[in-house]
């Protein structure tokens, strides 16, 4: 019922809420009071309740992933519908979401193949940092404010597409799900879908983050019978060696490279091998082997990211060992310090607003 009332209060008026911009990479995130446009057609407003911070969220801010700014960054949300634009049918006020960076329209060429996930509406390849309609619902300080993958979640409130929500289990936790938009099925998804890692076999992780975490993790599941860790921060090691990791390499404490001594301790080298740092010097592969890209593990969002919310609530699969750090939003620098800081041993910060 609060929810409800909450939409009927709000809707079609511009919200004025507190959201983290970008203005520029290479500085701190500024907390500013954001206004928030209604939804126009095809088109959900969401309350958010958490987000995740991704390793990508950094690289943008690090100026390593070039997207047009300010913007309000973040893809990794879970909230709940305020309003709805016209046309809207599949999600109505109230009803709890997760965001997707890869939006799932169900009618272009890729999303009606039976493999892959790369809409065409996506806006993460070339990312313009609008809407479809090529403008923004985003104003701070009588300026307009870029969105980032269509997504957009370090803001009290945000615009997405209706392409772009999974509708959730009403019992879901609001302050965990959320990490089920991104760390999660890139995880699992490169384990299960892309790689198809199989029982007895070496698997070499490269990083060791929240990515290669939640990859360790199905890398066991799969019945891998040694998992070779990499990491720069020694002290992911002993939260790594819970989810599975055997053996641990730092690329600091070897006098060979990385590549070199994983042949060594594997004979002919590991059965797969998964780049989770963003090091484009990882991807290297001996002649024979096939190099894959995976984008959220190549789920269909919308048809395969609430049957992962669901298998959670069953107890399925566990994400709880993803989250190691939780922090107001209006603390969001600290996190992302967190997250960076090598005396840490962070996999995932999650925002609570
Ligand atoms: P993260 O910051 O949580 O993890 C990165 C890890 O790499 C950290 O543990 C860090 O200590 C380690 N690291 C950094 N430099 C290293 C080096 N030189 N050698 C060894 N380890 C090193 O980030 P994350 O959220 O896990 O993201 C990891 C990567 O995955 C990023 O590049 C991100 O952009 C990418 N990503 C891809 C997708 C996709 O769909 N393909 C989705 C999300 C994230
Ligand atoms: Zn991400």
């Amino acid at each position: 019922m609060e929810q409800t009332e909450l939409s009927t209060d709000t809707a079609n008026k511009v919200i004025l809420c507190r959201a983290a911009i970008a203005w520029r990479a290479n500085a701190p995130l500024s907390i500013e009071l954001l206004e928030v446009d209604p939804p126009k057609a095809c088109e959900v407003r969401i309350k958010i309740l958490s987000s995740g911070i991704c390793g990508t969220d950094l690289h943008i801010l690090e100026g390593r992933n070039k997207v047009p700014l300010p913007a309000v960054l973040g893809h990794e949300g879970a909230g709940i519908i305020e309003s709805v634009g016209e046309g809207v049918t599949s999600v109505k006020p109230g009803d709890k979401v997760l965001m997707l960076p890869l939006p799932e329209c169900r009618e272009c060429c890729f999303c009606l193949h039976p493999k892959g996930n790369v809409c065409v509406k996506e806006d993460v390849l070339s990312p313009t940092g609008l809407m479809l309609d090529g403008t923004s619902r985003f104003t701070c300080k009588a300026q307009k404010i870029h969105h980032l993958f269509g997504t957009s979640t370090f803001t009290e409130y945000t615009v997405v597409h209706e392409i772009a929500v999974a509708k959730i289990d009403d019992a879901s936790p609001m302050n965990k799900v959320c990490i089920i938009s991104c760390e999660v099925p890139t995880g699992f998804g490169a384990v299960f879908n892309t790689a198809k890692v199989t029982p007895g076999s070496t698997c070499v992780v490269f990083g060791l983050g929240g990515i290669g975490s939640a990859i360790v993790m199905a890398c066991k599941a799969s019945g891998a019978c040694r998992i070779i860790g990499v990491d720069i921060n020694e002290k992911k090691f002993p939260r790594a060696r819970a989810l599975g990791v055997t053996d641990f390499l730092n690329p600091r404490n070897l006098k060979k490279p990385v590549q070199q001594v994983v042949v060594e301790m594997t004979g002919f080298g590991a059965d797969f091998a998964f780049e989770a740092i963003g090091l484009i010097d990882t991807m290297l592969i001996n002649s024979g082997r096939t190099l894959k890209g995976s984008f959220l593990g190549e789920y269909k969002t919308r048809d395969c990211i609430p049957k992962l919310v669901t298998d959670y609530l069953q107890k399925k699969i566990n994400i709880d060992p993803l989250i190691t750090h939780t922090f107001h939003f209006e603390r969001i620098n600290n996190a992302f310090e967190v997250l960076q800081d090598e005396n840490e041993n962070c996999i995932r910060c999650v925002l609570l607003f």
